[in-house]
């Protein structure tokens, strides 16, 4: 078979129900199947719908954005971040410069303690995502090579 492109609108809720994010109102994501665009678990669960079928899509934690690693929440000291530098509750960084070296956020701050979290903000979630498929076409030779779909929702370039 050759690989989609399809075009959704979703809205996503934790498992507590929380909507988290939606595309109602706006433009529809727009992903090439197989091209790691979006979540596996949300993927392999839409790739068979037409468009307007809705779905209500469950993904466990592992099929989404993983399990919390215990590992990436650690303690650091204030004074191992650079001089002068106010740090906050809520603050981001990576703490080094590879591509995929995760991003840390400030969770707590007491006294000398800074208390840092390495976790994807939705990782540990079970999620649902409300799903309506709104396009459905084959990739075309310029998406295939370049990895990724193209158009309104997609990649513009
Ligand atoms: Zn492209």
């Amino acid at each position: 078979m050759t690989q989609q492109v399809i075009g959704f609108h979703y809205t996503l809720k934790d498992n507590e129900g929380n909507e988290i994010d939606s595309s109602i109102g706006g433009t529809p994501l727009l992903f090439l199947e197989g091209s790691g665009q979006i979540i596996p678990g949300l993927e392999s669960q839409i790739a068979g719908l037409s468009v307007g079928d809705k779905k209500s899509v469950e993904v466990k934690a592992a099929a989404g954005y993983g399990e919390i690693i215990e590992d990436l929440k650690i303690t650091v000291q204030k004074t191992q971040f650079p001089e002068g530098q106010e740090v906050k509750v809520g603050d981001q960084f990576q703490v080094n410069e590879e591509a995929n070296a995760p991003i840390f956020t400030v969770i707590s701050i007491e006294e000398e303690n800074v208390h840092i979290d390495g976790n994807h903000p939705m990782a540990g979630k079970d999620l649902t995502f409300d799903v309506e498929i709104t396009e459905k076409r084959e990739a075309t030779a310029d998406e295939l090579s370049h990895g990724h779909a193209h158009g309104e929702g997609g990649h513009n370039h």
